[in-house]
């Protein structure tokens, strides 16, 4: 009997994916976790019902979640990730050439410890010299925290949960006094095509207290529409110029492609007035 998959992006459409074998499933503190493999896309991370990362196009976000920030700050020394618990954001951050020290802070020990056993090639990261793994809830870290960061990453689940008050102008206000005078903030804010009042709330929260704000895009196969937006507020470096470039090629992001990223379709244009 086949097995299959189905994220429920919307209430009327559905992504649902062939299970090779099912690896982990649990209830965790925060969240239902659970670990498929997929014909398609490989090993698969669903929190709640909701793919959050698979073995096959994590490249792809991962990348472009932190090497905007990375290439476009000249000092990207210290770098906070908030949430990201399977490790892929911090492995970009740590074998970026300029960065001194990658923290990450994840609310769910269970997603850090399943993707120690599942996702090794994303969790290889936690074994970084220049690594720092805080097991704490990322709103309550941050707002212990004074001009100390170069980036802060907000690699977070969409706002449910946990992960409600990441999306929140306070938090944003918090962030900014958490980095330094020069400090830059990325955001993952969700889908063009299903989240507009998202990409919305986040833009205008990060403009209330960020003199730059600037949205960019991503193909991502496996996340609601296949098209994904981060929100990037900057105290002083604009996010579209490259000064940097990361140790070693990567898959998908290139210096052109960081440009490019910041071009966006006349419909979303609109989403951000
Ligand atoms: N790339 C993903 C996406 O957009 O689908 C996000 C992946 S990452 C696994 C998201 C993580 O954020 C989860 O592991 C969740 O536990 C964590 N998280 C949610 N709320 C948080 C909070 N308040 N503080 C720290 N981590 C949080």
């Amino acid at each position: 009997m086949d097995l299959w998959v189905t994220e429920y992006q919307t209430p009327s459409l559905g992504f649902a994916c062939k299970v090779k074998e099912t690896l982990a499933v649990e209830q965790t503190p925060f969240q239902y976790l659970s670990i498929v493999d997929t014909e398609q896309f490989g090993r698969m991370l669903l929190l709640d019902g909701m793919v959050m990362t698979t073995e096959k196009d994590e490249f792809v976000y991962h990348e472009m979640i932190t090497q905007i920030a990375l290439n476009s700050h000249p000092r990207p020394e210290q770098v906070l990730i908030i949430g990201g618990g399977d490790g892929g954001a911090l492995r970009e951050v740590v074998n970026h050439p300029l960065v001194e020290k990658g923290t990450l802070v994840e609310i769910d020990a269970r997603v850090v410890e399943n993707s120690k056993i599942y996702f090794p090639e994303l969790s290889c990261s936690f074994q970084s010299p220049r690594a720092e793994v805080i097991i704490d809830d990322g709103i309550s870290y941050v707002k212990q925290q004074k001009d100390k960061f170069d980036i802060i990453i907000i690699d977070s689940t969409e706002p449910v949960g946990p992960a409600v008050q990441l999306f929140q102008p306070e938090f944003y206000q918090a962030v900014y006094e958490a980095l330094k005078e020069d400090g830059m903030l990325v955001a993952q804010s969700e889908s063009p095509f299903f989240n507009q009042d998202i990409i919305k709330m986040v833009n205008e929260g990060v403009k209330m207290v960020f003199p730059l704000t600037k949205l960019y895009l991503a193909a991502v196969p496996t996340y609601p529409s296949g098209l994904w937006s981060f929100t990037v507020g900057s105290k002083k470096h604009d996010p579209e110029l490259v000064v940097n470039k990361p140790q070693k090629p990567l898959k998908y992001y290139t210096s052109e492609i960081h440009q490019a990223a910041f071009k966006l379709p006349a419909f979303v244009g609109e989403i951000i007035g």
